[in-house]
């Protein structure tokens, strides 16, 4: 009887401190998950616009920038943006004296 009361508490302590070391150890996990995120907030992708003349895509902070046709176009470089604007002058004059 005494054996069989040991083994029993040795299980009880066993599932105890199972359950204790458990506990413990989600708490880091849980920590480790927001530490996985933040790097996600800091990698939030920058939005890039197209270079409508070249092709190039460049970030809004350095572009250059001009309202066609109400939209904000970006360009890479200020060449980019003149020979846009001269070609779009262009069809639109072709396109009324189509008309
Ligand atoms: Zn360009």
């Amino acid at each position: 009887v005494n054996s069989l009361s040991r083994i029993i508490r040795y299980l009880f302590v066993a599932i105890l401190v199972g359950g204790i070391l458990s506990l413990l150890r989600s708490r880091p996990r849980s920590f480790a998950r927001q530490g996985s995120r933040r790097p996600r907030v800091a990698r939030r992708p920058v939005h890039l616009f197209r270079d409508p003349h070249c092709g190039t895509f460049v970030s809004p902070e350095v572009s250059i920038q001009a309202t066609q046709a109400g939209r904000v176009e970006h360009f890479c470089s200020e060449q980019c943006r003149d020979r846009y604007l001269s070609s779009e002058r262009q069809a639109a004059g072709a396109t009324r004296q189509q008309a």
